[in-house]
């Protein structure tokens, strides 16, 4: 069983999710798709969501029109009469549900993350309904499944956690049975529900978990993330326009690249299918018949394949008098950093200096309520505590090359002579990215750099041009699409 999942520029209006179904009709069946809300939709949902928590009822149902309109472009697109009324009374339901809990917000005056993932959850679920519509329309029997009755997670709103026996146990309850009576199971991404029932997300660009997720709980042979690139590429193409594709990584690779800033992937999306050993390919709506990038479990070639960026942190440094309070400091540095929902993207320490180095993200209140909060903490051990805003991190990623002492000082004398500071800096033996910390405004200039000095120049000429029939050397496995 395959499981694609389209994402928003691919079910951006009807043309896109014709081609999109065109495409999944391709594959054998079963088949289960996932798809994302169309384009702009959930954040047209935020923007309802927030004005009607302002009071503001007209901006929130301009939000709203804009979002009736999109929908109703792809029922206008149906061919059936039945299948566009069809779809015009669940899509009319769906947004009647919407209008009410917005109604609801205007009336309470806040917006909460439990409201929130409600709301936002309209997109995925049309989506859904008029994803199997148009299936059905080209004459392909098919079911929208809501992934809030079948993923189940925790109760932490806007970034839930999953809940893997549940929703391996729903999927096969609610699932399986369509798939094994031959019918094309289209399930919203992006959401699941909370052990009360309530609908929650996994958190933004959440739908390729979900393919995941789902991928791993019906044991499908494998997952394709259709995107809008021709898959991983060498780095971000709005930071590197030369960027090329990389046509094969692990999986470890794979989560280095979304950990540190490559949104082609989720950065949960591999976890699931590293459990179960799935393929993964990311393919392009755009350009069907080309190879994409197959994750798999080993490495292929030993250089940097690719260049990442994650910006938007904070450098939080925390100086101690004596060694042996290093410890209990840093105990209370995650413990407020956790209490806090912060992520830390890097830690290390420098004992000579009895220093510990951060770089965090997701603060609330930036530096200035962060330093407070940790020099409490630490108050007792004397410790002093910086905080520096507008931070990156920059990755080179490849296993068997991050590692190597010749690749660190290749990457910081590129960045010497492009006159770029390091911060702070992160390899270590088994690393397949080796990380360093920038100002966020050279975080273009070292990202050019890097990928021209650690891939441009190690690596022989693009592959981005080759078919689709490589395929079948990057992977005994025929596949036929586009
Ligand atoms: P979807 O809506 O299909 O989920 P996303 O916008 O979430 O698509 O992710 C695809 C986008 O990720 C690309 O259009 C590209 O701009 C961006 N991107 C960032 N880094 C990379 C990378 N290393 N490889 C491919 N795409 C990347
Ligand atoms: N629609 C959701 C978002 O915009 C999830 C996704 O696209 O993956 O974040
Ligand atoms: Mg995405």
């Amino acid at each position: 069983m395959i499981v694609l999942k389209f994402g928003g520029t691919s079910v951006a209006n009807a043309e896109r999710v014709r081609e999109s179904a065109r495409i999944a009709v391709m594959q054998a069946a079963p088949r289960l798709i996932v798809v994302s809300a169309a384009s702009g939709v959930t954040n047209l949902l935020l923007d309802a969501a927030r004005a009607a928590a302002a009071g503001s009822s007209r901006s929130s149902g301009r939000a709203v029109a804009t979002i009736h309109e999109i929908h109703g472009e792809v029922i206008d697109g149906l061919s059936s009469d039945q299948e566009r009324y069809g779809a015009r009374v669940t899509i009319d339901q769906l947004h009647a549900q919407l209008d009410e809990t917005l109604a609801e917000i205007v009336q309470a005056g806040e917006l909460d993350s439990r409201q929130s993932d409600r709301i936002v959850s309209f997109g995925e679920k049309s989506m859904s309904v008029l994803m199997a519509a148009t299936l059905r329309d080209r004459g392909t029997p098919a079911d929208h499944v809501f992934a809030d009755t079948v993923v189940g997670t925790d109760d932490r709103y806007g970034g839930a956690r999953l809940d893997r026996a549940r929703t391996r146990a729903n999927a096969q309850a609610i699932i399986r049975p369509l798939l094994d009576r031959g019918r094309t199971v289209v399930v919203t991404g992006f959401i699941g529900h909370a052990p009360d029932g309530s609908t929650t997300t996994l958190g933004r660009g959440g739908s390729d978990y979900s393919a995941t997720i789902l991928g791993a709980a019906l044991d499908a042979d494998e997952v394709q993330i259709w995107t809008d690139v021709p898959g991983v590429l060498s780095a971000d193409p709005r930071q590197v326009a030369h960027a090329r594709v990389v046509p094969q990584i692990s999986y470890d690779e794979a989560q280095e690249l979304a950990h540190f800033g490559a949104k082609v992937l989720h950065p949960r999306t591999i976890r699931p299918a590293v459990a179960r050993n799935i393929p993964v390919r990311i393919l392009s709506t755009y350009e069907a018949d080309k190879p994409g990038t197959v994750v798999t479990r080993e490495p292929l070639g030993d250089g940097i394949k690719a260049v990442t960026a994650l910006k938007g942190l904070l450098l939080l440094t925390i100086d101690v008098q004596e060694m042996e309070d290093l410890a209990g400091a840093a105990a209370g540095v995650f413990t407020t950093l956790h209490t806090d929902g912060a992520e830390v993207a890097f830690a290390a320490q420098a004992s000579s200096r009895r220093r510990m180095t951060y770089l965090v993200d997701q603060v609330t209140g930036g530096c200035e309520r962060l330093r407070t909060r940790i020099q409490a903490v630490v108050e007792e051990f004397e410790a002093e505590v910086n905080c520096t805003e507008d931070v990156a991190l920059v990755a080179a990623v490849g296993a068997g090359a991050a590692g190597q002492p010749a690749t660190i000082g290749k990457m910081l004398g590129t960045l010497e002579r492009e006159g770029i500071p390091v911060l702070a800096l992160s390899q270590q033996d088994a690393n397949v990215a080796l990380v360093a910390a920038v100002p966020e405004a050279s975080v273009q200039a070292a990202v050019l750099a890097l990928h021209r000095e650690l891939v441009e120049a190690t690596t022989p000429a693009p592959v981005s041009t080759q078919r689709r029939r490589r395929r079948g050397s990057l992977l005994d496995e025929p596949i036929r699409v586009g």
